[in-house]
């Protein structure tokens, strides 16, 4: 309720730009040392949408492949089957998965009055730079600064309206890309890191907490996904790699630990399959363990809002 209040509370009708808000603390609305016209114009046009949404939650992890788009479809999906208003914006430039994962492949974006609509799945807004790179491969050779002004103009142009909150899909890694996300969207409510269990993909976790810490966005758990295999048959989890790495170095880094999911075929069967593991697969044992990572997530994001 409080959620709803604060994103509809914020909103003054249709698309407004920040130099019309009444919030004359607001940071957002100052220019940057060194910022060009042209650049605060757009940060502005950016903000004046995203002070429409309550909530602002990332995912993040060290590398690719890790089920950090799989881990972003499911939260987005739970807190909209919870009666939330939801987004999800996948901006992994190398990699946007989220089309193929609910079954949007080839779907062509509508041009509203004031930006680019996302695709309503069934009350959950859906935007992908997958629905407006025609070969994903183009984006693979595209020097850094060409990247950054796709993100730039991509998340300037969504038309989102209120939202409670908005699920985004970082690029994965700790470099330019997640950066250029992170301080474009200005105040994010927290992150998600996912990890894997292997020993080298401690590093890259450490390296995501401390991205973090250096942008003061809260770190609401780590996650550590493809944890120990779980029987098709009966549900039983068999560890295959070393398992408790994820929850050591959430301890060591004094940052909650969410949980673990162990590697369910069933994951892969729904995000091959454009349909939502929650929905598809809802009395698994794996479904009830996300069902809890999500729920810590949450009890996460509401504590940080209260401090
Ligand atoms: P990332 O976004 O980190 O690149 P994805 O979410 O796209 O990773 O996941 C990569 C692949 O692994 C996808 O095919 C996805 O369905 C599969 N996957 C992710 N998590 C699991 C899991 N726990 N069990 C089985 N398959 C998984």
């Amino acid at each position: 309720m409080k959620e709803k209040e604060q994103a509809s509370g914020s909103a003054a009708g249709p698309a407004r730009s920040c130099s019309t808000c009444g919030d004359t603390s607001c940071q957002e609305a100052r220019r940057k040392d060194g910022e060009s016209d042209r650049d605060f114009q757009d940060r502005q046009a950016l903000q004046s949408r995203l002070c429409r949404i309550g909530s602002k939650i990332i995912v993040l992890s060290g590398k690719g492949g890790v089920g950090k788009s799989t881990v972003a479809v499911n939260l987005a999906a739970a807190l909209r089957l919870a009666g939330k208003r939801v987004g999800l914006l996948d901006v992994d430039i190398h990699g946007p998965s989220i089309p193929t994962m609910l079954g949007l492949e080839g779907v062509s974006i509508r041009a509203g009055g004031d930006g680019m609509v996302p695709v309503d799945l069934n009350g959950l807004k859906v935007m992908s730079l997958g629905f407006l790179l025609g070969n994903q491969d183009e984006a693979v050779i595209w020097r850094g600064p060409m990247k950054m002004q796709v993100i730039r103009q991509f998340l300037k142009d969504v038309e989102w309206g209120e939202l409670d909150v908005l699920v985004i899909d970082s690029p994965p890694g700790t470099g330019d890309e997640p950066l250029s996300v992170c301080q474009l969207i200005g105040k994010l409510d927290g992150a998600v890191v996912v990890t894997t269990p292997q020993k080298v993909a401690a590093v890259d976790v450490r390296k995501s907490i401390t991205f973090c810490r250096r942008l003061q966005v809260p770190v609401l758990g780590v996650l550590e996904n493809m944890s120990g295999f779980a029987c098709p048959a009966c549900g039983a989890v068999t560890q295959i790699f070393r398992d408790g790495g994820g929850k050591k170095i959430a301890e060591d880094m004094n940052v909650p630990f969410l949980g673990s999911v162990p590697i369910d075929p069933n994951i892969a069967v729904a995000g091959d399959g454009g349909r939502v593991f929650l929905e598809e697969f809802v009395s698994t044992p794996t479904a009830a363990i996300m069902r809890r990572i999500i729920e810590k997530t949450e009890e996460s994001r509401t504590k940080n809002r209260k401090k």
